[in-house]
């Protein structure tokens, strides 16, 4: 059985933001070598989330304020977690989206259903965070 790791680094200079890292992860794939087996990606930090869904601007809008609702960023005061810093609402949005996604590799390639994306769900950024690529399989 093979065996491969990738971290994947990111650095978004505001607070949040939707990056499709499907591509990414496609080419970590080729490297492996890979041909059948299972692709696991996983957000490295408590305040990223990865995620499968549509590459679209108008749902990237929609979850932004879906989450927004959920877990307001302000007043930063509302949450107990805020002693000396301000990214409790980013906590619960990561618990929203998930840490992690695993997808299937067949034929090798990632065998995604219709308009399946991987993305990288920033919440607390203007710093250097990673993605945990990892593929096993032969
Ligand atoms: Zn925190």
């Amino acid at each position: 059985m093979k065996s491969f790791r990738r971290e994947l680094w990111f650095h978004i200079p505001q607070r949040r933001q939707t990056v499709d890292i499907t591509d990414q992860v496609g080419e970590a794939l080729r490297d492996s070598g890979v041909n059948e087996g299972l692709c696991l990606v996983n957000a490295m930090h408590i305040t990223a989330s990865v995620y499968i869904n549509d590459a679209e601007s108008g749902l990237y809008d929609d979850m932004e304020r879906w989450l927004e609702k959920l877990a307001p960023h302000e007043p930063v005061s509302q949450y107990r977690h805020n002693v000396g810093e301000d990214n409790a609402d980013a906590h619960l949005k990561r618990s929203v989206m998930g840490r992690e996604v695993v997808v299937a590799v067949t034929d090798g390639r990632l065998d995604f259903g219709p308009w399946e994306r991987i993305h990288y769900y920033e919440f607390d950024g203007r710093r250097r965070k990673r993605v945990l690529v990892k593929i096993i399989g032969e």
